[in-house]
């Protein structure tokens, strides 16, 4: 029953977006319990729905790869990945805090059983964290690797994240006997009311430390400056964002670290326009070039290519230029070039030009009148 995601759809393990879009419109087409004859239909139609669900988000899908299909799901009826950023801590590499979906029954086991999440001296993961990182084009055509610095929580070194010296003395909180949470009842004109809070005298541990840290004064935590370098993958683009896993703040009681995520911006080009993986380009041509055809250098983003004016061209007519465009994300092929080619009027001609010009025109058909230097008399009419 439990399939590879990637094999439902079939798809490659670097499939893109669009890649698992019309992967899963195929598929639906095929299974949809509606139309489709197959046996078993509404099982594989459910399959093919969750397998584009998951691989359609980029969080889940990076889960997915990293924990591999077996443990996604274990982790998904755990807890649910609807926890998002910062979510309290899942055991062994859940992303936890799901409020919605499976989470609700897992609160209400924790409340017979105890244990979990709801005991918070648990391990926990590490919140998120968030950075941004601006790009050039032609960083994200080539992709890069980056260095960059940020200033994050980490563990204290000096009491190992604890937050009280090796040597404290340890004593179990006699405001909730080490329990982390007191409970008070209360009379209403409904009835008994019992309400659960964190132990305020302990914060939760159920134990109190005789001392606590110097240097992080019972964090376990201090903000220090780290160096970290990404690999930004050719092809990505404006508005996008890249995890790092583990580079978050760090989980307490031996919980993961969380994980940080880096949105891409990509500064404007001054002559390229991106839309998707193609690019835009404007080339100005003279009129002759237009007329007789020419063989022009157009600036590209991997180096300057040659390409053909035909005889004829009209102005704003484009040209594409297959495989010159940007990179597809996790894909080997490239999007295209499109060049609209201007022709430019000349402003200013000198007189061999105008005379041949003329005869140009007249040769058509055409009755000009060059006046000489009429632009200089306008001018010195005002
Ligand atoms: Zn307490
Ligand atoms: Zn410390």
């Amino acid at each position: 029953m439990s399939e590879d995601f990637y094999e439902v759809l079939g798809v490659s393990r670097d499939a893109d977006e669009d890649d698992i879009k019309s992967a899963f419109r195929k598929k639906a087409a095929k299974y949809h319990p509606d139309v489709s004859d197959e046996p078993d239909a509404e099982e594989k139609f459910k399959q093919v729905k969750k397998a584009k669900e998951v691989l359609s988000d980029e969080e889940k899908r990076s889960a997915y790869d990293r924990m591999g299909h077996e443990r996604f799901e274990q982790a998904e009826k755990r807890g649910g990945f609807d926890g998002g950023a910062g979510g309290a801590g899942g055991f062994g590499g859940g992303f936890g805090g799901g409020s919605g979906g499976m989470g609700g029954m897992n609160d209400i086991f924790e409340q017979f059983f105890g244990g979990g999440r709801s005991q918070r001296n648990g391990p926990r993961q590490g919140q998120n964290l968030r950075t941004s990182m601006t790009i050039t084009l032609q960083d994200a055509h080539d992709g890069l690797q980056r260095q960059f610095t940020l200033t994050r929580p980490e563990a204290c070194d000096d009491c190992g994240g604890k937050g009280y010296p090796e040597d404290a003395d340890a004593e179990t909180c006699p405001q909730c006997d080490g329990r982390g949470q007191t409970t008070h009842v209360q009379q209403t004109p409904l009835g008994r009311i019992q309400q659960t809070q964190t132990c305020n005298h302990c914060g939760g541990e159920g134990t109190l430390y005789s001392e606590t840290c110097d240097t992080c004064h019972g964090d376990g935590r201090v903000r220090r400056e780290a160096t970290l370098s990404v690999d930004v993958p050719a092809g990505i683009r404006d508005g996008q964002t890249l995890r790092m896993d583990g580079e978050g703040a760090p989980g307490e009681k031996g919980g993961p670290n969380g994980d940080l995520l880096i949105d891409i911006q990509i500064e404007p080009h001054p002559d390229f326009e991106r839309d998707g993986d193609d690019l835009y380009y404007r080339h100005p041509i003279s009129f002759p070039q237009a007329v007789f055809g020419d063989k022009v250098e157009i600036e590209t983003l991997e180096g300057s290519v040659t390409m053909d004016i035909p005889k004829g061209t009209q102005s704003g007519e484009t040209f594409r230029l297959k495989g010159k465009g940007m990179p597809r994300l996790r894909r080997r092929s490239k999007g295209s070039m499109f060049v609209q080619v201007q022709v430019v009027t000349p402003e200013k001609l000198n007189k061999e030009q105008k005379k041949a010009l003329k005869e140009f025109a007249e040769a058509g058909g055409e009755e000009v009148e060059v006046s000489e230097g009429f632009f200089e008399k306008l001018k010195n009419s005002f």
